[in-house]
């Protein structure tokens, strides 16, 4: 297995199709079965992607990404002059629960693909 080429597995595509919840090989199938649960193999190429886990490299990638969204807001709103504090309350807590939320399945298809073009798999642990 680790004697395939590394040319057919380019690194920006994959990442791409992660990131639209496909399959980072053929782009064609869905990587996730529910909300972020991913699929064991592709349906439609048969790659196996269950043994490419994220962990907590995907809040990091989630948080930061919705840290700078949370700022621009903020700062956004500072300089209209909106700087009640109950505004704040009321868009930015439900802004981050619901980007928190919207952001989970492409970051973490998004570093599926990026492990799978790079071969970085938890199938030789087992
Ligand atoms: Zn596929």
């Amino acid at each position: 297995m680790a004697d395939e080429n590394l040319d057919e597995k380019p690194t920006w595509p994959a990442i791409w199709r992660g990131i639209k919840c496909k399959c980072p090989r053929c782009g064609k199938a869905w990587l996730f079965h529910h909300y972020i649960e991913q699929v064991d193999a592709c349906p439609v190429c048969g790659e196996p992607l269950a043994y490419y886990k994220v962990g907590l490299f995907l809040p990091l990638i989630v948080i930061t990404i919705m840290v700078h969204i949370i700022a621009f807001t903020m700062l956004q709103m500072e300089l209209s002059g909106n700087s009640n504090p109950l505004v704040y309350l009321y868009v930015l807590v439900p802004l981050s629960g619901v980007l928190s939320l919207a952001l989970l399945p492409p970051a973490k298809g998004g570093l599926i693909g990026l492990m799978w073009a790079k071969g970085w798999s938890d199938e030789q642990d087992r």
